[in-house]
């Protein structure tokens, strides 16, 4: 098989094609040819060593692709629903699982109880492009922080991969999105996504639009995943008692922050989440990715795929996806 490695952290130069041994999967474990896999800004943390990873490492957290062969399982009660089901042959996608190895790459494994099956309707492709960040939006809508109908909410880069889903699900829940965007040609994606707003980040002044767009108000939710660049506006864009949502660092991370200030700047509440806590159960995880593969079988969700790459060209996905140069989704397909 062939996968890319990074052998040392630093920029996306350190992508290795590697030529490794075939995996065979350990007990509950599937091994999957994989037909595409999400480039994800995570990737981008691991490579650069923000995340700690065990070196060499096999990049990659998101794909999709046909079963090439199941070990033996034995299904605990509580998992039985949709794993016992999965066989050789079977179209299905996953994300979230590095401990088991990554998804960069011609054949992966992945651990039974955390494969989705792919319903009819929707392409291979499409699922290994919405399955990690439509599950994302998902969760720090209905779960993290969860808005009323009619709240005005604002979505930090909305016409990036994340932010795409994101808007549409919070239009489907009745909310007013304002949200960031670099360029003209963005804003007009994250338009037709449904962005009620849009607010040039880099040239205008973010707190005092949202003052104007509110007449005052402030909102009761920012979800933030710029993280430092961002972090400070976003805080000054919540009313007495609302949450920031900081979930992603895409322009570094956020530095040491005095708890002091949420109550100087108005009682507020921070959660930092992540997915993986939001998926434990395969009951939240099977919810949450039927609820993003229907949308997209039934046309209400758009997943935009903005490029795709050989698995050879990983550095090149990379490169556009840190130099904001990318609306919508990237995948390897290899
Ligand atoms: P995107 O496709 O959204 O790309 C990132 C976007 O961030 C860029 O297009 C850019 O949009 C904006 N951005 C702002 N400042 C910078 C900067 N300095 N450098 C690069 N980009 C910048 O990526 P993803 O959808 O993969 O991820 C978006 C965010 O969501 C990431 O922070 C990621 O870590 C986070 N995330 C968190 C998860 C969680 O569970 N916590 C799960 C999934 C994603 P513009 O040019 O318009 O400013």
């Amino acid at each position: 098989m062939q996968a890319i490695q990074i052998l040392t952290t630093g920029g996306p130069e350190v992508l290795t094609l590697t030529t490794l041994p075939d995996p065979a999967p350990a007990l509950g474990q599937a091994l999957i040819r994989v037909e595409a896999s999400g480039v994800n800004f995570i990737d981008t943390y691991f490579r650069e060593g923000r995340y700690p990873a065990q070196l060499p490492y096999t990049l990659g957290q998101e794909a999709a692709g046909t079963v090439v062969a199941v070990s033996p399982y034995v299904v605990p009660p509580e998992a039985a629903a949709n794993v016992s089901s999965i066989q050789p042959g079977d179209r299905v996608a996953w994300c979230g699982t590095p401990n088991v190895g990554g998804t960069y790459a011609t054949l992966a494994l992945a651990p039974i109880d955390r494969l989705i099956k792919i319903p009819d309707g929707i392409t291979t492709v499409e699922a290994a492009a919405a399955i990690l960040q439509g599950m994302t939006a998902h969760y720090l809508l209905h779960s993290t922080f969860v808005p009323q109908r009619g709240d005005m909410v604002l979505i930090h880069a909305g016409a990036g991969g994340t932010g795409l889903l994101f808007i549409q699900l919070a239009k489907e829940l009745g909310l007013h999105v304002i949200t960031t965007v670099s360029t003209q040609a963005k804003a007009a994606i994250a338009r037709t996504a449904g962005a009620d707003d849009v607010i040039f980040y880099t040239e205008e002044d973010l707190v005092s639009r949202v003052k104007e767009i509110t007449n005052g108000a402030l909102l009761p939710v920012v979800y933030d995943s710029v993280g430092k660049s961002t972090f400070e506006h976003s805080l000054h864009c919540l009313r007495p008692g609302g949450t920031l949502v900081l979930f992603g660092g895409a322009s570094g991370p956020v530095p040491p922050f005095d708890l002091i200030r949420l109550s100087t700047l108005g009682s507020l509440y921070i959660t930092r989440p992540t997915l993986k806590d939001y998926i434990i159960t395969r009951e939240s995880l099977v919810e949450r990715a039927t609820r993003i593969f229907n949308g997209i079988a039934d046309g209400s969700l758009k997943v935009r795929i903005d490029h795709t790459y050989p698995l050879a060209e990983a550095a090149e996905a990379h490169r556009a996806l840190e130099s904001r140069g990318t609306t919508g989704k990237l995948l390897l397909l290899p």
